[in-house]
């Protein structure tokens, strides 16, 4: 067995963390995690923790259920992985008939990639390339919004808008129509006829620092898109799958959109896999001759994986047999209380919540003091395990998280700010 002090050294030595200054990182005492269960991780020392942004939006119904690793290990006897170009397999079919009756009424077709951005990516080329089949070759941008954020590749950097993460990189991505919540009817009647599609992260903005988006405002979105022939592409990787309390945040605002794009709780925070839903208006404009080129040439190696895919079935049904998203809803009253004291102390700015996606935003601290990382460090040390937007606290429980552990979560975060309120 390894040591915990030398595994530590070998990461210093040779692994490179995502969004992480490496200078800090050694003086940051990281964790290194060793074993999950249920709401909690437990690390290489054996001290436990509950992972109160489910391992980065990801975690669903909690880390090692026996109804998930079954379904893995069941697979796993089958194979492990099928390509998708040209052959296909039971639980990506399966998959897509389940995502399908899922989602809003009119998305019906489903195509598989691995992360957020690629979803995102996906989406962005369909709707270009639909506009290019369908005799609209001068729709050619792409509309959204400031402080959006929609992943890492180059094409999800190009409609992001959050300028620490985008800024660096302006020379190699494309140009974007963007817009604030408040000026999108603008926006529509400037750019509308020069729009392929309007991409958004609907009801919370979260990698921006949980921003709210009023009600009413996605189905304004919806109905300008509709007017100018734009199409609508959702971005529910952050959202999909309760995290607002319903199985999709455009449920809130009954809007359907032209495109939905799932990823990090599809598998219950199990393995990489991620969707683009779509309609059959859509699809049937990629059909034609193979002389016609009208195919969508995209596609990444590990697409519709068949054992993430299987995780995912089992992730979905846990939905039906736990009945989640109804027994998460005294778990959120009990959040929401907890938060309520929290916004009454003179050091937080706002509180925005909306389900189990809340961020806390600290005021009155100089920008680069990374007082959102040391209330996070704190947090620590009380058995929560937390990870901050800049000096946004963000709270991402799994959906399983019991009442118990919404108190313990809202009380810890509660002190360690008050503590830094009289420090
Ligand atoms: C996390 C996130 C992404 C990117 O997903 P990855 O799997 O990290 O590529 C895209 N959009 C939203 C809204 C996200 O929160």
């Amino acid at each position: 067995m390894t040591s915990t002090k030398e595994l530590l050294e070998l990461d210093l030595r040779h692994v490179w963390h995502p969004f992480t200054q490496m200078s800090l990182w050694p003086g940051d005492e990281p964790l290194i995690i060793a074993r999950g269960e249920g709401n909690w991780l437990v690390d290489s020392e054996g001290r436990r923790y509950l992972d109160a942004v489910s391992s980065l939006w990801c975690t669903v119904h909690g880390h090692n259920r026996r109804e998930l690793n079954e379904a893995i290990e069941a697979q796993l006897h089958q194979v492990a992985h099928s390509t998708m170009l040209g052959l296909t397999h039971a639980p990506a079919i399966r998959l897509a008939a389940k995502l399908a009756s899922l989602a809003p009424q009119p998305l019906t077709k489903v195509f598989y990639s691995d992360s957020g951005s690629t979803a995102v990516e996906v989406a962005l080329k369909m709707a270009y390339q639909y506009q290019q089949l369908t005799g609209h070759p001068l729709r050619r941008r792409i509309g959204a919004l400031t402080d959006a954020y929609h992943g890492d590749t180059l094409g999800s950097v190009s409609v992001g808008g959050m300028s620490l993460f985008h800024e660096r990189f302006k020379d190699l991505v494309f140009p974007v129509a963007r817009t604030t919540l408040t000026s999108v009817d603008q926006l529509f009647e400037a750019h509308g006829h020069e729009l392929a599609a309007f991409v958004v992260e609907p009801l919370i903005q979260g990698a921006a620092g949980m921003l709210l988006q009023p009600m009413g405002w996605l189905k304004r979105v919806e109905a300008l898109c509709k007017k100018h022939g734009v199409l609508l592409i959702c971005d529910e990787v952050a959202t999909g799958f309760g995290r607002t309390g319903t199985m999709f945040a455009v449920e809130q605002e009954e809007v359907s959109p032209d495109f939905l794009c799932v990823a990090k709780g599809l598998t219950g925070g199990y393995l990489p896999l991620a969707a683009t839903l779509t309609t059959e208006r859509v699809f049937d404009a990629f059909l034609g001759t193979a002389a016609e080129q009208k195919t969508f040439f995209h596609g990444h190696t590990y697409t519709g994986n068949p054992l993430a895919c299987a995780a995912a079935l089992a992730n979905l049904a846990l939905f039906e047999s736990e009945q989640t998203l109804e027994r998460m809803k005294p778990v959120q009253k009990m959040l929401t209380a907890g938060l309520d004291r929290i916004r009454t102390l003179s050091n937080v700015l706002e509180v925005r919540q909306r389900g189990f996606m809340v961020g806390i935003e600290l005021k009155g601290y100089p920008p680069h003091a990374r007082t959102g990382f040391q209330v996070c460090k704190a947090a620590r040390a009380d058995g929560v395990l937390l990870r901050p937007l800049g000096d946004v606290l963000v709270l991402m429980p799994p959906l399983s998280l019991t009442g118990d552990e919404a108190r313990l979560l809202t009380g810890v975060v509660f002190d360690r700010i008050s503590a830094l309120a009289r420090a």
